[in-house]
């Protein structure tokens, strides 16, 4: 059999040339518009929306391909009460200022420092390269200043700070999520330990942070096997009489060592162990004192309680399962807790008020509370830091701004007490300036309830009387 021959004409082979390239090249256009599209999707993945900054998956991709040899470090920086301006402002204009810090903070990034929004008001840089330390000092400084002047937000302006975790690679990190974990807690330690500051993470913050893990637990420990214990520390009026004690809570039951409360309580804060911890302060002071109908009893409230939806119900449900009279109870909170969502604080406040329950501003004179702050909140009491009172009798100063805090919570119709009271001259001028109630060493330490309890029995007022002690004094 004879193949058939095969004969192509010139313009036959010019034809089949043609259609040849026109695939081809349509083959190209076709590959060149799927990747153009392919990388606008990466891109459109890797950027964050709202800012047009990268994103926290870009940052993680950036992350994995770090291989522990070149210089790197994260710097992680956070806003400090963003949630205020969300609250107070609004969504829009919370939106605004993160687009503004995106945008001043981009330009301060060079070449070897990239700025990603790695969501929320948490944001990362990631300085890499030689003179590593310097470059990330420089980093951290840039930031600062970047976000020092003041941010216009509609018709606002407002300052902004920001609380910073620093990671450096210095050989011994072997991932770049190994970085990123050292940065985080170092972010943890400067929102908590110092808001608005910077932390770098070391091998001494590491043993903190792995000391703070041992006390969570511990505490977890101490609340199950009953550690823990409730002192009370009396208050008394201007004529010496005892009209209520503050509980403040004890760890005498740690099998390391007692510790005091203000070495525990921001671990139990941090951890949330606070809410069962401050239940317990609270049942136990309503327990202890129900039959003392003559004694007021303050119980403090931590930041995260008082944020806890649950706190009214948890107040109202010691009340009833106690007896304690909700008129006799005082809870003692903190500016700071209220700045960080004032709305949230309006509501708990009333609703705290129509449980009977009163409402003292703690630690006055140690923050930046206004006139304007108190009016709002109608405290039923403030209490003057002793900060405030160490200086009285000794610093003339001391004593004008004391007289001066006094006569304004006198216009404002709020009773004071000054707390840290420890001598008997501080006593006498505190008086004089027109205090209230008076608390401190020079009246009574804190102690265990059976001392009120004994001492109250006869009939004896179970304290060194204002008097008595003035006397003692001369
Ligand atoms: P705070 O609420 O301002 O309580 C007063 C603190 O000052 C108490 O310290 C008290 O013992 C101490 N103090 C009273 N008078 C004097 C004095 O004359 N001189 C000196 N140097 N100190 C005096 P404490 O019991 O160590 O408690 C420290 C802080 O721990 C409290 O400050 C409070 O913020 C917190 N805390 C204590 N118990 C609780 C609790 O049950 N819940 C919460 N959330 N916080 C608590
Ligand atoms: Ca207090
Ligand atoms: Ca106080």
């Amino acid at each position: 059999m004879t193949l058939p021959t095969l004969s192509f004409s010139p313009l036959d082979i010019g034809l089949a040339l043609f259609e040849l390239t026109a695939y081809a090249i349509t083959a190209i256009l076709v590959v060149r518009r799927l990747a153009r599209n392919r990388n606008r999707l990466v891109e459109a993945a890797s950027t964050d929306p709202l800012t047009g900054l990268l994103n926290r998956r870009a940052f993680m991709r950036a992350l994995k391909a770090y291989d522990g040899e070149e210089n790197m470090s994260v710097i992680l920086f956070d806003l400090d009460r963003f949630k205020t301006i969300n609250a107070t402002f609004g969504i829009e204009a919370g939106d605004q200022l993160l687009v503004e810090i995106a945008r001043r903070l981009d330009k301060v990034c060079g070449d070897h420092c990239r700025l990603y929004r790695l969501g929320g008001d948490l944001f990362a840089l990631k300085p890499r390269g030689d003179a590593i330390q310097t470059r990330t000092e420089a980093a951290v400084a840039r930031i600062r200043a970047a976000l020092e002047a003041p941010f216009e937000i509609g018709p606002s302006h407002l300052t902004q700070t920001a609380s910073l975790g620093v990671a450096t690679a210095q050989g011994r990190v072997r991932s770049g999520a190994a970085l990123f974990d050292h940065a985080h807690a170092a972010l943890a330690c400067a929102k908590s330990q110092h808001r608005g500051g910077t932390a770098y993470y070391s091998e001494t913050l590491a043993r903190d942070i792995e000391r703070s893990h041992e006390i969570e637990r511990e505490i977890g420990e101490g609340l199950t096997r009953g550690e823990f214990a409730v002192w009370y520390q009396p208050i008394v009026d201007r004529d010496g009489r005892t009209t209520g004690v503050e509980a403040l809570a004890r760890w005498p039951g740690r099998p390391g060592g007692e510790l005091s409360p203000a070495q525990f309580i921001p671990h139990a804060e941090r951890s949330g162990q606070i809410h069962a911890l401050g239940l317990y302060v609270l049942r136990r002071a309503c327990m202890d004192f129900r039959h003392r109908d003559d004694l007021r009893v303050s119980v403090n409230l931590s930041p995260a309680q008082f944020h806890d939806k649950r706190l009214v119900t948890d107040v109202a449900s010691a009340l009833l399962e106690t007896g304690f009279p909700a008129e006799r109870l005082e809870l003692e909170i903190t500016e700071g807790q209220i700045i960080d969502l004032p709305e949230q604080a309006d509501a708990v406040m009333r609703d705290l008020r129509l449980l009977g329950v009163s409402i003292a501003l703690d630690d006055y004179g140690s923050g930046y509370a206004s006139i304007g702050y108190l009016r709002r909140y109608r405290f039923d009491k403030l209490k003057i830091d002793k900060s405030l009172i160490d200086g009285v009798g000794l610093d003339a100063r001391a004593g004008q701004l004391l007289a001066a805090t006094t006569a304004m919570a006198q216009a404002l119709d709020i009773p004071v007490t000054a707390e840290g009271v420890e001598t008997g001259e501080q006593a006498k001028l505190l008086s004089l300036a027109g205090v209230d109630s008076l608390q401190g060493y020079f009246f009574g330490r804190p102690q265990p309830a059976q001392v009120f309890a004994a001492l109250a029995a006869d009939g004896v007022v179970p304290l060194t009387s204002f008097k008595a002690a003035s006397a003692g004094m001369r």
